[in-house]
């Protein structure tokens, strides 16, 4: 029987050392040349290709993730291929993209296949890890990766595309978790990254009416995403008409909306706020009770659930592209990192390639 090795195969042209950005300390970012990390037990060592930037990475380096130890390397969104391995499936070479969460595998949430509840969180002893998180991640030319976290990207996903693995997932386990049935209305609120991966995957699981719900001019940009966009400001209109609502705005405000929107016996599925301090009031709890509605949190993307998502961008049904709206080298951060706060050029995805050519 074979044991769990560390990795044996490895390409040939893995340097010493590598350019990471660097959360040095609390608002101390930096991009710098550190050691190429050692791939540990059930480990593989990822050549990152493509690795987005995303409002989580300006919350750990605000401090705000107190399982995250300084210095940190973020990056949570990104794919690659395979550097160093001892793992047949996962071998040398393999294009693979990266979901973040990694349970420990054997407390009682992860032997439900709710890994993303691992009642271990942050114990990286137990195998748990949080990926871009609790360990380094991808804003760097290579990332140490468990196994667990890697799913092969289909023939015709992109490192671009695949960079989209764990957004994807997050997406669609919230549709999944609100039962989205065929030829339902299914209004999604937040036109950011997640809420445009929604809004596309509910279509491709066969609703009959997207509406997305949103401010601002992205709203006029991401248009095609959905069959109807309509501003926050005008969502009365809308109101106890949903089959299926879906958050991903984090605000009390879209949560609220997202109640009222549904139709009677409707569900509604809270994604949106996964940091504490936002609390829901001016609910008439007889909307949810006399409504009979279903309420439901959904964090992340358990159940391996990324990996359908996938599926469904290689069959042309998602269109993760068109919602990176620049690219720049790894080289480049501070000007990406910029770009992507300030919402410079309407950016909603700004990808890092960190293996670009100089
Ligand atoms: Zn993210
Ligand atoms: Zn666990």
């Amino acid at each position: 029987m074979k044991s769990a090795v560390g990795p044996s195969a490895r390409s040939a042209d893995i340097p010493a050392t590598m350019l990471a950005v660097v959360f040095s300390a609390q608002d101390q970012v930096t991009l710098r040349e550190v050691p190429t990390p050692r791939p540990g037990p059930r480990e593989v060592l990822v050549r990152v290709r493509s690795s987005m930037i995303c409002a989580s990475d300006a919350k750990i380096l605000a401090g705000k993730f107190p399982a995250t130890k300084f210095p940190h390397v973020p990056g949570h969104e990104f794919s690659g291929e395979i550097a160093m391995s001892g793992d047949g499936r996962f071998a040398v070479g393999a294009r693979v993209g990266v979901e973040v969460h990694v349970g420990c595998g054997t407390c009682d949430r992860c032997r439900e296949g709710m890994y993303t509840l691992c009642q271990n969180y942050g114990k990286r002893e137990t195998g748990h890890a949080h990926v871009g998180f609790t360990i380094g991640g991808g804003l760097a030319d290579f990332a140490a990766v468990p196994i667990a976290a890697l799913h092969v990207l289909p023939e015709h996903v992109s490192f671009d595309q695949g960079a989209w693995t764990d957004n994807l997932g997050v997406a669609l386990w919230a549709l999944e978790r609100g039962r989205i049935g065929g030829g339902e209305h299914v209004v999604v609120i937040g036109p950011g990254a997640i809420g445009l991966c929604a809004a596309q995957l509910a279509r491709a699981l066969g609703a009959g009416r997207v509406t997305l719900v949103g401010r601002g001019d992205r709203l006029a940009r991401v248009r095609d995403m959905a069959d109807e966009v309509i501003d926050s400001a005008e969502v009365e209109r809308l109101r106890g008409s949903a089959d299926l609502v879906v958050e991903f705005a984090g605000t009390a405000d879209a949560a609220r909306d997202a109640i009222s929107l549904a139709r009677r016996g409707g569900r509604v599925v809270l994604g949106g706020a996964t940091g504490t301090g936002v609390e829901l009031s001016g609910v008439d709890l007889s909307t949810i009770v006399r409504g009979n509605l279903d309420v439901l949190g959904s964090l992340a993307n358990p159940k391996g659930v990324s990996g359908r998502a996938l599926a469904l961008v290689a069959e042309g049904k998602v269109d993760v592209t068109s919602l990176i709206t620049h690219h720049f080298p790894l080289r480049s951060f501070a000007e990406a990192w910029q770009t992507f706060t300030e919402r410079r050029g309407g950016a909603i995805r700004v990808m890092l390639h960190p293996q670009a050519e100089s």
